[in-house]
């Protein structure tokens, strides 16, 4: 394949946006346009409230082609199962806090992973209303916001999706040529594996009486935040969950 190299060719293979629970239909069309201008074309839409809608169609005017391949999910979960690497956007803070960096710095990292080709990294936008919940945000490796005025932070959903396809794309336009292909021995594990890992380890948990199942307070979400920022590959998340199965099976005994 030519340019398998081609920094921005990569970012199209394996950037996708995720929009959650969109309302206005036209702010879908922008989308799909902000993308395009910037050379994203993988759009995911979780639960839209009206989709497919000729306002959508309208606002997109040449990116209609996204809007017409674009993926409809039931769940965020389902969404990223297939990612490596999950990007999330708040504009405000959250009770636990997960590392946090400007759209350049998470520009940066995504153009640097889809140098591997090894699996999808997602991108995931909120409701206009009230953004992501935290049980969404949990499934992101990162957070990142824009440092917009603490005075009005909330930007416009195609907007905010404007700046972010933008710093993806001015990294992958000053590396276009020059990032070396990154070795590991093994691929990163995707974010289905680490959702069944922390199932995983939460059952255990349960079984040693670790925490009272009717007050885990935040356990579940600071379990969630150490698997989701350590870049777990495919073997060591496969080493974890032969451990807890093994202390199950002595458990069991
Ligand atoms: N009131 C909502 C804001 C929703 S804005 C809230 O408090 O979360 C709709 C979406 O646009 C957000 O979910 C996020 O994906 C994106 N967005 C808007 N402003 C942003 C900012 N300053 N930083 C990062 N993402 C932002």
């Amino acid at each position: 394949m030519s340019g398998k190299h081609n920094s921005l060719n990569l970012i199209e293979e394996s950037v996708k946006f995720i929009l959650v629970g969109t309302t206005h239909p036209g702010n879908i069309g922008a989308a799909a346009r902000a993308m395009k201008n910037m050379g994203i074309k993988q759009l995911g839409l979780v639960s839209p409230k009206e989709f497919p809608h000729e306002q959508a169609f309208y606002r997109a005017k040449a990116a209609v082609d996204v809007l017409e391949e674009a993926v409809v999910h039931e769940n965020l979960k389902e969404a990223v199962a297939d990612s490596i690497f999950v990007v999330g956007t708040s504009a405000r803070n959250r009770k636990v806090p997960w590392p946090i960096v400007s759209p350049k710095e998470a520009a940066e990292e995504i153009v640097s992973l889809s140098q591997k080709g090894e699996g999808k990294i997602a991108v995931i936008f909120g409701r206009e209303d009230r953004g992501l919940t935290n049980e969404e945000l949990r499934l992101c490796n990162l957070h990142v916001h824009i440092p917009s005025s603490q005075e009005y932070p909330s930007l416009n959903l195609s907007q905010a999706i404007q700046i972010l396809a933008y710093e993806i794309r001015l990294s992958g336009l000053s590396t276009e040529g020059k990032l070396e292909k990154q070795e590991w021995d093994v691929p990163l594990a995707n974010n289905a594996e680490i959702e069944r890992l922390i199932e995983h380890f939460d059952q255990v948990m349960q079984e040693v009486d670790f925490y009272e199942v009717d007050n885990p307070r935040q356990l579940l979400t600071r379990v969630s935040r150490f698997f989701r920022r350590s870049k777990l590959d495919h073997m060591e998340a496969n080493i974890f969950r032969g451990v807890f199965a093994a202390i199950q099976k002595q458990l069991k005994k």
